[in-house]
Protein backbone atom coordinates (compact mmCIF):
# COMPACT_ATOMS: atom_id res chain seq x y z
CA UNK A 1 0.00 0.00 0.00
CA UNK A 2 1.61 3.16 -1.19
CA UNK A 3 0.46 6.75 -1.17
CA UNK A 4 1.13 8.49 -5.00
CA UNK A 5 1.87 11.85 -4.98
CA UNK A 6 1.60 14.04 -7.92
CA UNK A 7 1.59 17.64 -9.20
CA UNK A 8 -1.23 18.95 -11.97
CA UNK A 9 -1.78 15.64 -13.38
CA UNK A 10 -1.57 12.17 -12.92
CA UNK A 11 0.94 9.91 -14.88
CA UNK A 12 -0.08 8.16 -17.68
CA UNK A 13 -1.09 4.45 -16.85
CA UNK A 14 -0.89 4.23 -13.56
CA UNK A 15 -4.44 2.56 -12.51
CA UNK A 16 -5.81 -0.97 -13.03
CA UNK A 17 -8.94 -1.16 -15.65
CA UNK A 18 -12.10 -1.27 -13.70
CA UNK A 19 -13.93 1.28 -11.20
CA UNK A 20 -12.25 3.92 -9.87
CA UNK A 21 -12.36 5.41 -6.13
CA UNK A 22 -12.52 9.36 -6.40
CA UNK A 23 -12.49 12.10 -3.98
CA UNK A 24 -12.07 16.07 -3.59
CA UNK A 25 -10.11 18.28 -0.96
CA UNK A 26 -11.33 21.87 -1.37
CA UNK A 27 -10.87 25.25 -0.15
CA UNK A 28 -14.46 24.97 1.42
CA UNK A 29 -18.27 23.91 0.68
CA UNK A 30 -18.95 26.83 -1.71
CA UNK A 31 -17.81 25.15 -4.44
CA UNK A 32 -17.44 28.39 -6.88
CA UNK A 33 -15.64 30.01 -4.21
CA UNK A 34 -13.67 27.48 -3.01
CA UNK A 35 -11.11 25.65 -5.19
CA UNK A 36 -10.25 22.29 -5.84
CA UNK A 37 -6.75 21.08 -4.43
CA UNK A 38 -6.73 17.88 -4.35
CA UNK A 39 -7.92 15.01 -6.30
CA UNK A 40 -7.29 11.26 -5.42
CA UNK A 41 -7.71 8.28 -6.91
CA UNK A 42 -7.96 4.76 -6.07
CA UNK A 43 -8.03 1.63 -8.19
CA UNK A 44 -9.15 -0.47 -5.62
CA UNK A 45 -5.42 -2.46 -5.85
CA UNK A 46 -3.77 -1.20 -2.72
CA UNK A 47 -1.96 1.82 -4.07
CA UNK A 48 -3.88 5.56 -3.82
CA UNK A 49 -2.69 8.80 -6.02
CA UNK A 50 -3.21 12.01 -4.79
CA UNK A 51 -3.37 15.15 -7.30
CA UNK A 52 -2.61 18.17 -6.52
CA UNK A 53 -3.54 21.51 -7.93
CA UNK A 54 -1.81 24.96 -7.03
CA UNK A 55 -3.82 28.31 -6.88
CA UNK A 56 -3.15 29.49 -10.33
CA UNK A 57 -4.27 26.34 -12.19
CA UNK A 58 -5.46 25.98 -15.44
CA UNK A 59 -6.55 22.41 -14.51
CA UNK A 60 -5.47 21.14 -17.53
CA UNK A 61 -4.70 17.20 -16.30
CA UNK A 62 -5.19 15.32 -19.54
CA UNK A 63 -4.61 12.32 -18.05
CA UNK A 64 -6.56 13.20 -15.17
CA UNK A 65 -9.40 14.22 -16.87
CA UNK A 66 -9.59 11.14 -19.79
CA UNK A 67 -9.81 8.67 -16.32
CA UNK A 68 -12.53 11.09 -14.39
CA UNK A 69 -14.63 11.28 -18.00
CA UNK A 70 -13.94 7.77 -18.82
CA UNK A 71 -17.84 6.70 -20.00
CA UNK A 72 -16.74 2.85 -19.33
CA UNK A 73 -15.51 3.53 -15.84
CA UNK A 74 -17.54 3.85 -12.60
CA UNK A 75 -16.04 6.53 -10.19
CA UNK A 76 -17.06 5.16 -6.86
CA UNK A 77 -17.82 7.97 -4.31
CA UNK A 78 -18.61 8.79 -0.87
CA UNK A 79 -21.15 11.52 -1.61
CA UNK A 80 -20.12 12.08 -4.86
CA UNK A 81 -22.98 15.15 -4.93
CA UNK A 82 -20.08 17.40 -4.19
CA UNK A 83 -17.05 16.29 -5.64
CA UNK A 84 -18.92 15.68 -8.95
CA UNK A 85 -20.08 19.36 -8.78
CA UNK A 86 -16.18 20.47 -7.63
CA UNK A 87 -14.68 18.55 -10.73
CA UNK A 88 -17.35 19.83 -13.17
CA UNK A 89 -16.69 23.41 -12.50
CA UNK A 90 -12.83 23.49 -12.32
CA UNK A 91 -12.21 20.74 -14.69
CA UNK A 92 -14.96 21.05 -16.91
CA UNK A 93 -15.17 16.87 -16.81
CA UNK A 94 -18.66 15.13 -15.87
CA UNK A 95 -17.02 12.25 -13.77
CA UNK A 96 -19.21 9.63 -14.14
CA UNK A 97 -20.87 7.23 -14.59
CA UNK A 98 -21.02 7.43 -10.57
CA UNK A 99 -21.72 4.88 -7.75
CA UNK A 100 -22.15 6.44 -4.66
CA UNK A 101 -21.60 5.03 -1.23
CA UNK A 102 -23.56 7.13 1.15
CA UNK A 103 -26.85 6.86 -0.83
CA UNK A 104 -26.50 3.33 -1.18
CA UNK A 105 -26.23 3.51 2.89
CA UNK A 106 -29.18 5.44 3.59
CA UNK A 107 -31.19 2.88 1.31
CA UNK A 108 -29.98 0.09 3.43
CA UNK A 109 -28.64 1.28 6.73
CA UNK A 110 -32.27 2.32 7.46
CA UNK A 111 -31.67 1.77 11.31
CA UNK A 112 -29.50 4.87 11.45
CA UNK A 113 -28.80 8.06 10.80
CA UNK A 114 -25.21 7.97 10.37
CA UNK A 115 -23.66 7.69 6.88
CA UNK A 116 -20.61 9.34 7.29
CA UNK A 117 -17.71 7.14 5.71
CA UNK A 118 -15.56 6.91 9.15
CA UNK A 119 -18.87 4.87 10.34
CA UNK A 120 -19.47 3.06 7.18
CA UNK A 121 -15.75 1.96 7.49
CA UNK A 122 -16.07 1.01 11.20
CA UNK A 123 -19.22 -1.01 10.87
CA UNK A 124 -19.24 -2.81 7.71
CA UNK A 125 -15.22 -3.56 7.23
CA UNK A 126 -14.29 -3.41 10.66
CA UNK A 127 -11.37 -0.25 9.71
CA UNK A 128 -11.02 2.92 11.62
CA UNK A 129 -10.76 6.03 9.44
CA UNK A 130 -9.46 9.44 11.09
CA UNK A 131 -11.49 12.42 10.37
CA UNK A 132 -9.10 14.80 12.08
CA UNK A 133 -7.49 16.45 8.70
CA UNK A 134 -10.67 17.10 7.19
CA UNK A 135 -11.07 21.16 7.82
CA UNK A 136 -7.21 21.35 7.33
CA UNK A 137 -5.79 24.03 5.21
CA UNK A 138 -5.77 22.20 1.82
CA UNK A 139 -4.41 24.96 0.16
CA UNK A 140 -1.21 24.78 1.64
CA UNK A 141 1.97 24.91 -0.82
CA UNK A 142 3.15 21.85 1.47
CA UNK A 143 0.36 19.52 2.13
CA UNK A 144 1.65 17.30 5.47
CA UNK A 145 1.78 13.67 6.04
CA UNK A 146 -1.24 13.95 8.27
CA UNK A 147 -2.83 15.37 5.26
CA UNK A 148 -2.01 12.69 2.60
CA UNK A 149 -2.59 9.83 4.76
CA UNK A 150 -5.80 11.29 4.87
CA UNK A 151 -6.82 12.42 1.62
CA UNK A 152 -5.68 8.69 1.16
CA UNK A 153 -8.01 6.97 3.46
CA UNK A 154 -11.15 8.85 2.19
CA UNK A 155 -10.59 6.53 -1.32
CA UNK A 156 -9.16 3.73 0.18
CA UNK A 157 -11.65 1.64 0.88
CA UNK A 158 -14.59 2.69 -1.56
CA UNK A 159 -14.04 -0.26 -3.53
CA UNK A 160 -14.67 -2.90 -0.43
CA UNK A 161 -18.08 -0.64 0.69
CA UNK A 162 -18.81 -0.82 -2.57
CA UNK A 163 -19.47 -4.68 -2.12
CA UNK A 164 -20.74 -5.32 0.70
CA UNK A 165 -23.41 -1.92 -0.24
CA UNK A 166 -24.67 -4.14 -3.46
CA UNK A 167 -25.00 -7.42 -1.16
CA UNK A 168 -27.19 -5.23 1.00
CA UNK A 169 -28.64 -3.46 -1.84
CA UNK A 170 -29.69 -6.73 -3.73
CA UNK A 171 -30.90 -8.48 -0.13
CA UNK A 172 -33.46 -5.42 0.52
CA UNK A 173 -34.48 -5.48 -2.99
CA UNK A 174 -33.45 -1.66 -3.91
CA UNK A 175 -30.63 -2.12 -6.26
CA UNK A 176 -32.51 -0.72 -9.02
CA UNK A 177 -33.91 1.95 -7.10
CA UNK A 178 -30.23 2.90 -6.08
CA UNK A 179 -28.66 2.80 -9.57
CA UNK A 180 -31.61 4.93 -10.45
CA UNK A 181 -30.61 7.53 -7.76
CA UNK A 182 -26.90 6.98 -8.91
CA UNK A 183 -27.78 8.05 -12.62
CA UNK A 184 -29.60 11.14 -10.86
CA UNK A 185 -26.47 12.39 -9.53
CA UNK A 186 -24.82 14.09 -12.27
CA UNK A 187 -27.89 15.96 -12.97
CA UNK A 188 -28.32 17.23 -9.03
CA UNK A 189 -24.84 18.25 -8.85
CA UNK A 190 -25.53 20.45 -11.77
CA UNK A 191 -28.93 21.65 -9.85
CA UNK A 192 -26.49 22.56 -7.24
CA UNK A 193 -24.22 24.85 -9.62
CA UNK A 194 -26.78 26.41 -11.63
CA UNK A 195 -28.29 27.83 -8.48
CA UNK A 196 -30.47 25.08 -6.92
CA UNK A 197 -28.40 23.96 -4.73
CA UNK A 198 -30.05 23.37 -0.90
CA UNK A 199 -33.50 23.66 -3.30
CA UNK A 200 -35.47 19.88 -3.37
CA UNK A 201 -37.00 20.34 -6.88
CA UNK A 202 -39.26 17.68 -5.99
CA UNK A 203 -40.83 19.41 -3.29
CA UNK A 204 -44.24 20.63 -2.79
CA UNK A 205 -43.24 23.89 -1.62
MN1 LIG B 1 -12.07 13.68 1.52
Amino acid sequence: MTVHFHEEDLPAGVLADGPIAVDTETMGLQTPRDRLCVVQLADGKGDEHLVRFGPDSDYAAPNLKAVLGDPDRIKIYHFGRFDIAAILHYMGVMAAPVYCTKIASRLVRTYTDRHGLKELCREMLGEDISKQQQSSDWGAPELSDAQKDYAASDVRYLHRLMDEMNTRLVREGRMELAQACFDFLPHRAQLDLAGWPEIDIFAHV
